[in-house]
């Protein structure tokens, strides 16, 4: 277990790292942040960052000589980097989770394989592949990368009706490894947050139902409205999950919701998750400050919810209703400290509380 004062590094400085590093030092914990960029969001927030390429096998191995653990705050951190590190340095969460999140055929696979439902889905390595699926799937689906598709990047929809969405999608399978997913039907999209301890011990925090635009997150509402029995079903997939991987920290899985009320995994993610960010105003401990109790051996945080809350995201220009945001009543502004806005880019959040309801 960590004492106060020791260093955790993290890989990875935009605000899920600076909300990692700001959650850490509460807890008296020093940070030291790896990042490409010279201006990285979380570098405010850390005690020494080091700015390099996250497969710099130099600054990872500075990065173990510094501290005590090593977690990180985006999957795409190749895996073969932290392989390279011979010191000892524990990674949390471990690679066989970081491996299985970033292909969505392992991924996909590692579900199924658990006896846990996900769209219909089928390997592209071809063309053809696709016209043969597409045959399986009513002439209807959703081409995604294999590989580094975030925030609905790396995807296209199909639709054999419309000539002009098979083709860029044959375009896309041509370019790069893809899988098809059938397309669901849902009634609504929800997720959990959970996290496992050293010692085996796991927590969940309430299940958000979540908001979709073009793609990214819009927002996050906690309760959401699923029944009992769903809900059952999204945290017994969590521990599965969780205790499968051997897995330490937390973990975001998003889930479709079909019209018998039952789940199909979307996607997990093997860190704190966007959808969580509501817990910083409606739990007494937040994902963040769990996820570096889990790293760092301590005892996990009891995930009471004391309100109901809607969260909402910042995206782009967003950044304008940030007076009047300042403005409304139980409601938590958090921003990103980044110094450009662009289009589709997070900004930050803000979670707005009312008295719980369930
Ligand atoms: P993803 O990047 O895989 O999380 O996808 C982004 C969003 O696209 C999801 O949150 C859904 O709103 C939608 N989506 C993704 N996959 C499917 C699917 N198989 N069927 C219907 N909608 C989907």
């Amino acid at each position: 277990m960590l004492q106060v004062g020791d260093k955790i590094g993290i890989v990875g400085g935009g605000q899920l790292g600076r909300m990692l590093a700001i959650a850490a030092g509460r807890l008296g914990f020093k940070t030291v942040i790896l990042d490409p960029q010279p201006n990285a969001p979380a570098f405010e927030f850390s005690d020494q960052h080091i700015i390099a390429a996250y497969d710099d096998a130099k600054a990872l191995a500075k990065l173990a000589s510094l501290t005590k653990v090593i977690t990180y705050e985006f999957e795409n951190v190749p895996v073969e980097a932290f392989g390279s590190l011979t010191n000892g340095i524990e990674v949390h969460p471990n690679t066989k989770a970081l491996a299985t999140s970033q292909d969505r055929v392992a991924e996909k696979t590692f579900f199924n394989e658990l006896g846990i439902k996900t769209a219909p889905w089928f390997d592209i390595n071809s063309p053809q592949a696709l016209d043969e699926a597409l045959e399986q799937t009513n002439g209807k689906g959703i081409l995604k990368t294999r590989r580094f598709g975030y925030d609905g990047k790396g995807q296209c929809r199909v639709d054999t009706s419309k000539p002009e969405t098979v083709q860029e999608a044959k375009k896309l399978s041509q370019e790069t490894p893809c899988i098809l997913e059938g397309f669901i039907d849902f009634t609504r999209e929800v997720s959990i947050i959970a996290a496992r301890s050293s010692q085996g011990a796991i927590e969940t925090f309430d299940i958000a139902e979540n908001v979709h635009r073009d793609g990214i997150l819009h927002t996050s509402t906690v309760p959401a409205n699923i029944n009992q029995k769903t809900q059952e079903q999204a945290i017994s997939i969590a521990h599965k999950t969780l205790n499968e991987l051997n897995y330490v920290g937390v973990m975001g899985i998003e889930f479709f919701v079909n019209p018998e009320g039952d789940l199909l995994v979307n996607e997990f993610a093997p860190r704190v998750h966007n959808s969580g960010h509501w817990t910083e105003a409606a739990c007494i401990v937040s994902q963040f400050e769990q996820h570096i109790r889990a790293v760092t051996g301590s005892p996990l945080a009891n995930t009471v919810r004391h309100s109901d809350c809607i969260m909402e995201n910042l995206i782009g220009d967003d950044m304008d209703k940030v007076p009047e945001i300042l403005s409304f009543s139980h409601t938590m502004l958090h921003l990103y400290g980044k110094a450009e806005t662009r289009q589709g880019r997070k900004m930050g959040h803000f979670t707005k509380i009312t008295p719980k309801t369930s």
